[in-house]
């Protein structure tokens, strides 16, 4: 099937207004918050399930991949068509409905994670996971990607706030998974679901928890001379028994484009940071914050700051939440990591993402959720230099193997994507691979779904994505042209 005809069906299905096929339109969805790139053949913004389901099926009559994408904020190329192919932006399902009395809502994948705790907070309610990007990216998304956040150290990630989800899989058929209840009988499908990446099915409807909002919070700036000091008193805090509902780290890399970019109150002279919230009954506040400032003083922070506003806690908050960002003080592009280690070897990994640093000549800024263990150095370089991004590319790789050496992971929250595909057989032997291989083609038996992710690329993802790349150099055509990315 042509182009213009893939093209005229969709319009038929969702009104033209809801199909973007121009070159200026296509290359706003070319890319995510990672380096890779790929252009859609077509983009397609349905509304409800039954659009989705139609959409499908078209794809799958044709063979056409296809892709879900939420905002684009994911940070390894997970929702780049690096194939070609459909585009289905889910931002216009972006219904939320409150169950206040059973602590639940449901919603669509396109609603944006901060306002499902907008419209819960009349309850007195929140969604727990939140992700720094979360004035931007979707449930759909978080749910793809299992999706962590600044708060979800004593609370949980993304699973942990699933109870059910309607998929739409790669035939066309709907299924639902889990239950609105607390438990559901029979195998956890939710669970595989979340973070399986949008490669089992497209998510239309997600049950989500809610929990109530905390009576208290009080938050604490611990200020050390040393990134290594700060990564020790991460270990001591949570070794005496306390669970802060947030520990964040910025070393003086970050806080330095943090102040530059948002004058958030952070202290321009300090080797790092822990920012720390606890939360909970009005009356144990102040010894928990009492406790946890002793430990960081015993590890050697030389001022503890408490915000003595909820303006100031705010604003010291913003400046973590908007930390990536601010990197552009500081170079032109910034690649983030997002290795995880066990928390005793925080201060290992750090001296060692120190030393690549120096190896690769780049500078690297550290900024993460250190209470779990999840860093996220940003290698800052210019991408319009070749030589440089290849030893950013190869100084990120490097990280990566440090991190699994120490017994951790290659991705925290970011997921594996096209980024890290390549390097999951690190972390798994063949037959692990395999076998999560068989469950994929079980849900995706014909690979059409956001193919060529998470599993190491074969010979015909890379060589359908050398040959898109080369085409994409030509000038492109209005309608009439073949698709480029269809897979046999
Ligand atoms: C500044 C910044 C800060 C960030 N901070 C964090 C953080 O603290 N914690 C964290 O975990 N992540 C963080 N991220 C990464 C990113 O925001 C999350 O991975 C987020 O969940 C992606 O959501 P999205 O809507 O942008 O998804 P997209 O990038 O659009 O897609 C991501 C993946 O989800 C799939 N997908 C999207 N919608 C659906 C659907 N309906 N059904 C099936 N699959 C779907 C896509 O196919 C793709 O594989 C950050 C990113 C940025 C840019």
């Amino acid at each position: 099937m042509d182009r213009s005809k893939l093209i005229r069906e969709f319009e038929s299905i969702l009104g033209p207004e809801s199909v973007l096929h121009l070159d200026q339109d296509l290359a706003l969805y070319e890319y995510d918050g990672a380096l890779d790139r790929g252009r859609p053949d077509v983009v397609v913004l349905p509304a409800t399930t039954e659009q989705v389901v139609a959409i499908v099926r078209v794809a799958a009559r044709e063979k056409i991949p296809f892709h879900a994408r939420g905002a684009g904020t994911g940070l390894s190329g997970g929702a780049i068509a690096d194939q070609g192919g459909i585009m289905l932006a889910m931002a216009r399902m972006k219904k939320i409905s409150i169950e206040a009395d059973n602590l639940r809502a449901t919603v669509q994948p396109g609603v944006v994670n901060y306002d499902i705790s907008i419209a819960a907070a009349p309850h007195g309610l929140y969604f727990v996971p939140d992700p720094s990007s979360q004035k931007a990216c979707t449930i759909g998304g978080n749910v793809a990607e299992n999706s962590g956040g600044p708060h979800c150290l004593a609370y949980g990630v993304t699973t942990n706030h699933v109870l059910g989800l309607e998929i739409v899989l790669p035939d066309g058929e709907i299924i639902w998974t889990g239950s609105a209840a607390l438990d559901a009988p029979g195998y956890d499908l939710t669970g595989l679901i979340v973070g399986s990446e949008g490669t089992l099915g497209i998510v239309t409807q997600v049950i989500v928890k809610l929990t109530p909002l905390s009576e208290a919070v009080k938050t604490l700036l611990a200020v050390f001379p040393s990134i290594e000091r700060a990564s020790n008193a991460v270990s001591a805090v949570i070794a005496a028994g306390n669970i802060p509902a947030a520990m964040e780290m910025m070393d003086h890399t970050a806080i330095s484009a943090v102040e530059a970019a948002k004058h958030a109150g952070y202290p321009t002279d300090a080797g790092a940071v822990l920012l720390i919230d606890v939360e909970g009954v009005r009356e144990g506040l102040d010894g928990a914050v009492a406790e946890i400032s002793a430990i960081c003083r015993a590890e050697g922070a030389y001022e503890i700051r408490i915000p003595q506003s909820a303006v100031e806690r705010e604003k010291l908050w913003s400046g973590r939440k908007g930390a990536f960002g601010a990197m552009g003080r500081l170079a032109p592009s910034y690649y983030v990591q997002d290795g995880v280690v066990p928390r005793s070897q925080l201060p290992e990994i750090l001296r060692r993402v120190g030393a690549i640093a120096a190896k690769y000549d780049l500078r690297i800024a550290n900024v993460f959720h250190a209470g779990d263990g999840n860093l996220h150095p940003l290698i800052l370089f210019d991408d319009r230099d070749e030589e440089m991004t290849r030893r950013t590319i190869e100084a990120g790789n490097e990280i990566l193997r440090a991190c699994v050496a120490l017994g951790g992971s290659i991705t925290g929250e970011h997921g594996v994507g096209i980024e890290k595909r390549d390097l999951i057989g690190l972390q798994f032997s063949a037959a692990d691979l395999d076998a999560m291989a068989r469950v994929k083609r079980v849900f995706n038996p014909r690979n059409l779904l956001n193919p060529c992710k998470i599993f190491p690329a074969t010979k015909m993802c890379i060589e359908v994505s050398t040959r898109r790349r080369a085409a994409m150099k030509k000038p492109v055509g209005e309608g009439g042209r073949e698709l480029s990315g269809m897979i046999p």
